[in-house]
Formats: C-alpha cells, sequence, structure tokens
C-alpha cells in the first residue's frame, strides 16, 4: 500500500495485536472443545446482609477446568467466549445449571434465597430470551422471582433501546434484574429512573479506599442514599475487610458480598455452610 521499491516492517505493535489476536483464536477453539467435554461449572458466592449473619442471596460465577485441571477465571475466558455465539451457549448451559441446583438449595432450607446470574451482552440483548429463559425456568420447575439477573450498568446504557424493552418483559414475567459493576458506566439519572432494577451493585474498585479515602467514601454514601431514594436494594461488591463492613452498616447498606463473608464455592460446600443441617439449633422443630 505505501508503494513499489521499499522496505517496509511491521511494527511491534503491530505484531503485538495479530499475537492477541492468534492467542485469542487458540482459546477459543480451546473454549469451544471445553464446552462439549462439560470442563464447565459454577461456584456460587453469598450476599449477605450487613451483619454477616443471614444469607440473602448467592451469585452463580462460572469457572472453566481445562484438560490439564487449570482452573481459568471467567474474566480471561467470557471476553473471548463473547467473540462468538459461544457466550449464547455457555450463558444458556449456566441457567440450566442453576435451575438444576436452586431444587436442592430449596431442600437445604434455602428456600428464599434468590440466585443472581450474570449475562453478557450478545445473550441478553436478544429478544428472544424472556420467552427462552421462561420455558427453562418452567421446565425444571423453578419459579422465574428465584433468579436476579444481573447486567452490567455498561452493557444497559450503552445499548438502551434494546435493552430497556427485555427489562421490562423480564420483570413482567417475575424476573428480578439487578444493574453490575455500578459506577463503572455513565448513568444518566433520569435514565436509571427509569429502569426496571430491583437492585444496584457497587463496584468493587469503590469499596477499596473504604473506610480512608474521602473520596471513595463520598462516592459509596452517594450510591446508598440513591438506592435508598429510588427504593432499590444496594449491594456492596467486593468487602475485605470489617473496616469496609462497618463502614458500610453505618451509612445503611443492607447487603454486602465478597472475601470477608465468603469466596465463592461449590454448591456443596454452600449448603454445608448454610443449609439446615449447618444451624442444629433450628433442627429440633424441623423433624
Ligand atoms: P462480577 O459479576 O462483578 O462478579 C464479581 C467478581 O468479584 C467475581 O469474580 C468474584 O469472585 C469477585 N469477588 C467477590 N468478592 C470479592 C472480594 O472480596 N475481593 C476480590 N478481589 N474479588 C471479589 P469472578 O468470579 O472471577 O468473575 C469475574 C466476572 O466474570 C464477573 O464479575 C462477571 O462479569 C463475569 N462472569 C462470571 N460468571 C459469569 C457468567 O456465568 N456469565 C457471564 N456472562 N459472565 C460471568
Ligand atoms: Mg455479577
Ligand atoms: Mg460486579
Ligand atoms: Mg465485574
Amino acid at each position: 500500500r505505501n508503494g513499489r521499491n521499499r522496505v517496509s516492517h511491521y511494527s511491534d505493535a503491530q505484531g503485538a495485536e495479530q499475537d492477541v489476536l492468534a492467542k485469542q483464536l487458540i482459546m477459543l477453539s480451546e473454549l469451544q472443545h471445553g464446552f462439549e467435554r462439560g470442563e464447565f461449572f459454577l461456584m456460587y458466592q453469598p450476599i449477605m446482609d450487613a451483619h454477616g449473619d443471614v444469607l440473602d442471596a448467592v451469585e452463580a460465577l462460572v469457572r472453566w477446568r481445562k484438560s490439564d485441571g487449570a482452573v481459568v477465571p471467567p474474566d480471561q475466558f467470557i471476553p473471548v467466549a463473547e467473540q462468538s455465539r459461544l457466550i449464547v451457549h455457555l450463558g444458556r448451559w449456566v441457567v440450566q445449571q442453576v435451575c438444576r441446583d436452586l431444587p436442592r438449595m430449596h431442600a437445604a432450607g434455602l428456600s428464599h434465597v434468590k440466585v443472581h446470574i450474570n449475562m453478557a451482552a450478545p445473550e441478553f440483548l436478544d429478544s428472544s430470551l424472556p420467552a427462552e429463559l421462561m420455558a427453562t425456568v418452567r421446565a425444571a420447575g423453578v419459579d422465574p422471582s428465584s433468579l436476579q439477573i444481573e447486567l452490567t450498568e455498561n452493557m444497559v446504557m450503552s445499548h438502551i433501546d434494546t435493552s430497556l424493552p427485555i427489562m421490562r418483559k423480564l420483570t413482567q414475567l417475575g424476573f428480578e434484574i439487578s444493574l453490575d459493576d455500578f459506577g463503572m458506566g455513565y448513568s444518566s439519572l433520569s435514565l436509571l429512573k427509569t429502569l426496571p432494577i430491583a437492585s444496584l451493585k457497587i463496584d468493587r474498585l469503590f469499596l477499596a479506599g473504604i473506610p480512608r479515602e474521602r473520596d471513595d467514601c463520598a462516592i459509596v454514601r452517594t450510591m446508598l442514599d440513591l438506592g435508598r431514594n429510588m427504593g432499590i436494594g444496594v449491594i456492596a461488591e467486593g468487602v475485605e475487610t470489617d473496616g469496609q463492613l462497618g463502614y458500610l452498616r453505618q451509612f445503611g447498606c443492607t447487603l454486602v458480598q465478597g472475601y470477608l463473608l465468603g469466596r465463592p464455592m461449590p454448591l456443596p460446600q454452600l449448603l454445608e455452610r448454610f443449609g439446615r443441617t449447618a444451624h442444629p439449633a433450628v433442627l429440633p422443630d424441623d423433624l
């Protein structure tokens, strides 16, 4: 393109870009095979009341165990899966797996507990999603109100014309919606007001500086006020210290999630820790 009779070099940047592309292509093909071989599994992380006493909900978080045994976190493969239809198949599998696990949670006495499910843009921005979701939960005998769909603020706001009607349809059907990674997108407050959401989740980036950094504290308090004034729940994500938990409680945060309260864990461990048999005090009433 630069003309004849000249030497042209690939820049380092071009080379690096091609490396990244090649790696993504390899990973996508590994992901596809992994999916066919059933290498994905779910972990559940507790969402607790601000005293850390009561389990309110759990978030389903997908993992990939490669054939060599290595476990890959979703931040590394979801963006790659999103480059193809695989994300749609993976997303459907997550919903189906949650629907298989929910009855086991109920049987263990966790019937009030909702399961939060993350959805990526290609999965969510499809007008057939509400009907498909409904068919899946019906077939599993699960009530739609047991599921809360987590959508990132970014995704909802940057596709608002498509996302809003789907959100409305889902809430009409009884599903709940949560705005994930709140504060990382660019919500206009007037738009936020019109969204049919049950809760918003404060991104853990804002929790990092709490209770020491004035700006983070001010932002978090503002989000808590916002939720309260709009009548929606606020979940603080990434709570790791007692200092953070104390601060959140002091300013009226009702729901918290983070390593301090519990790491993502497999279903059996969740049931062992929070299920009926985990609280011997309530056993006599149940017998
Ligand atoms: P997210 O939805 O914001 O999920 C919260 C992430 O923060 C999880 O990472 C969780 O393990 C992590 N986390 C929770 N508490 C703490 C804490 O106290 N400290 C720290 N450092 N981290 C904490 P994970 O499981 O690696 O998931 C990362 C992201 O991958 C999720 O962010 C979500 O966007 C995406 N993801 C996970 N599962 C799915 C899925 O089934 N479908 C889709 N589309 N995306 C998913
Ligand atoms: Mg989430
Ligand atoms: Mg989040
Ligand atoms: Mg995130």
